[in-house]
């Protein structure tokens, strides 16, 4: 996929990130536009489109990213209170990077889970 994809390029080092972790799979960087106190994007390193396309491809590295996120949980101080884990897929979700990416947000409380 490569030069035509956002998160690969972030991978790449080609656009900058604030990272906050990386593992030899996955990476964790601040979401540029925050909804939240904390918003960190968690992706696979490897390109898959979507959530669905990565569990379908590579179930081990589809845990390897909700581990990352755990870890990135912990490590932002979001256990005790508690926080959200978020993969938008595909158009009534409003996906707009067609890299696959958790977003987790955390640091305040939430609100309800979907607007109505
Ligand atoms: P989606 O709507 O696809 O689930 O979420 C895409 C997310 O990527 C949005 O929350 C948006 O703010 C974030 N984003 C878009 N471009 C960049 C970028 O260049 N750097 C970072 N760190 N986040 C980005
Ligand atoms: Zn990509």
């Amino acid at each position: 996929m490569g030069t035509d994809c956002l998160f690969c390029r972030i991978v790449a080092g080609e656009i900058p990130a604030t990272i906050v972790r990386e593992t030899a799979t996955t990476l964790a960087f601040r979401d540029i536009d925050p909804k939240a106190p904390v918003h960190v994007l968690i992706i696979p390193k490897e390109h898959y489109a979507d959530v669905a396309t990565l569990a379908e491809g590579d179930p081990g590295l589809a845990g390897e990213v909700l581990t990352t996120a755990a870890v990135v949980a912990e490590e932002e101080g979001l256990l005790a209170d508690g926080f959200r884990l978020m993969f938008n897929t595909g158009p009534y979700a409003g996906q707009e990077v067609f890299h696959v990416h958790a977003h987790l947000f955390g640091g305040a409380p939430l609100g309800p889970m979907l607007a109505r």
